[in-house]
């Protein structure tokens, strides 16, 4: 067996008290894996053979600082610490019932518990019992499969996927985060498994689906979902993009494979998971506003607007949040041709102030999203739209500096509109103040409180209103 020094001084103050108490102690799983791939990880599961609770209490009365939980029903207990949160539990068997992911559960074995694990790099285990500390217990050659980048389940794929059917996500989630191949036989079964997904929480595979957006090339996640057959029970509004059709000899663009080359591009730039999202649903709704027309060809007229509008259906089909994060979504995707609209055209101020104003501070954002969503194979046109692109950002900086539009408020208020006429709220009050706004976006006026002022006078005065 081979034998491997674990550096931390925690695991051998570990040790230290499972000899004192003479148990078998081990660590296991992601921490391990993470420990031979060289990636950082602050989560340590440790299986004990015996009671892991009082290991865990002494633990954390070494740990000047440390927070210690435990839960006796399932005999696991927690350490956390400014750096790690060490978890102990029992070894554990498992047998399943065909209608739930969660299974019944028995004190077992170690081999018990290395047998119930997902893939064979996560039923790795280092031994923390006295005179084998730092031991290596690998039955199913995870070592072998982490080198070779491979998910491979210890038992039969089938029956791994059936019995829990969270881990065909969660499969593909780590071939995605860590750039690993699924096994041939593996990724058979999840095809033939994948109506299984039906008994996971949307919680959960809503958890994966974002770490798959969260992974350096997402696009590598998203295809296994689409040839794997579970995006379209997961997420048929993505599904959908997906296909070519022809009329007459014209065709578009697979809208699918479009939206996964604009998500990695982005995923280049920002970590940020809604701005992610949002590059995933820009064209959400090009399936709904497809049309052919024997002049134009095939158009897409209105999926910005449309496609904003399906995001709240989306989000909470899928349990993501419904706070201003999906705001956030939905403006992106509404504004996403405005930068790359504006590029194509001459660029004039009052156009970049309106852009301003309407996407006011994630308007660094949208310009990320469309520059991102600039596809195209032909390098002239790319040329054309990458210099029209810089001379927007040039513009949008000089605009800015010069009128400030950016969480602009505009100077004429609803409430000095009523006091100045002596009115109460209704139409009129907004349409001065709208007409205010408009003049100054358009440049008809300067943005200062002076022109507007007076603007607002004029207006009320054509409207039959006096200043009192
Ligand atoms: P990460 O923490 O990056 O999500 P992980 O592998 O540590 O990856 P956890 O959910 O923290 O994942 O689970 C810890 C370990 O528990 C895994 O490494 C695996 O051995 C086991 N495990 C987790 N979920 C399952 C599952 N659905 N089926 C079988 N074993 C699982
Ligand atoms: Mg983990």
């Amino acid at each position: 067996m081979e034998s491997f020094f674990i550096q931390h001084p925690l695991f051998r103050q570990i040790s230290q008290l499972v000899t004192e108490q003479n148990k078998e102690a081990y660590i296991i799983g992601g921490y391990v894996r993470d420990y031979f791939l060289k990636r950082q990880s602050k989560d340590i599961d440790i299986v004990v053979l015996g009671d892991g609770i009082q290991l865990a209490k002494k633990l954390a009365e070494q740990l000047p600082g440390s927070d210690f939980a435990y839960f006796k029903n399932f005999g696991t207990a927690m350490v956390k610490t400014a750096d790690y949160e060490i978890e102990f539990v029992g070894a554990r068997k498992e047998s399943y019932n065909h209608h739930s992911r969660k299974p019944k559960v028995e004190p077992g074995t170690l081999d018990d518990d290395l047998l119930r694990r997902d893939f064979t790099i996560n039923a790795l285990a280092i031994n923390l019992s006295a005179g084998h500390f730092g031991e290596l217990l690998d039955p199913f050659n995870g070592l072998h499969d982490l080198h070779n980048k491979i998910i491979r389940t210890p038992g039969n794929p089938e029956i791994t996927y059936s019995d829990d059917p969270l881990r065909m996500m969660r499969a593909i989630r780590f071939a995605t985060q860590l750039n690993f191949i699924i096994e041939e036989q593996s990724l058979l079964a999840i095809k033939t498994e994948k109506e299984r997904i039906g008994i996971v929480s949307k919680e959960r595979i809503t958890d994966e689906l974002n770490k798959i957006i969260l992974s350096p090339k997402p696009s590598v996640g998203f295809k296994l979902l689409f040839d794997t057959g579970l995006l379209a029970l997961i997420f048929p509004e993505l599904n959908k993009l997906y296909g070519v059709e022809n009329v007459n000899g014209k065709s578009h663009k697979d809208n699918f494979y479009h939206t996964l080359e604009v998500l990695d591009n982005i995923s280049e730039h920002t970590d940020n998971l809604w701005l992610r999202w949002a590059a995933l649903l820009h064209d959400i709704a090009k399936p709904a506003t497809k049309r052919y027309d024997v002049e134009q060809g095939w158009t897409f007229h209105g999926h910005e607007d449309k496609g904003s509008r399906m995001v709240p259906h989306i989000f909470r089909q899928l349990k993501l949040p419904l706070n201003e994060k999906m705001k956030y979504v939905q403006k992106l995707v509404l504004l996403h041709l405005r930068p790359i609209v504006l590029a194509k055209e001459t660029v004039t101020d009052s156009a970049v102030r309106r852009l301003l104003f309407e996407a006011g501070d994630d308007i660094d954002d949208l310009m990320m999203l469309c520059q991102a969503d600039i596809t195209t194979k032909n390098e002239y046109k790319k040329i054309r739209y990458r210099n029209n692109f810089n001379l927007v950002k040039t513009k949008l900086k000089e605009v800015e500096e010069k009128d400030r539009i950016r969480n602009w408020q505009p100077p004429v208020t609803g409430e000095l509109i009523m006091k100045t006429f002596g009115i109460s709220p209704g139409k009129n009050v907004g349409i001065i103040k709208d007409f205010v706004r408009e003049s100054i976006l358009d440049g008809h006026i300067g943005n200062n409180y002076e022109e507007a002022y007076q603007l607002m006078l004029r207006k009320g005065h054509e409207l039959g209103l006096h200043p009192c």
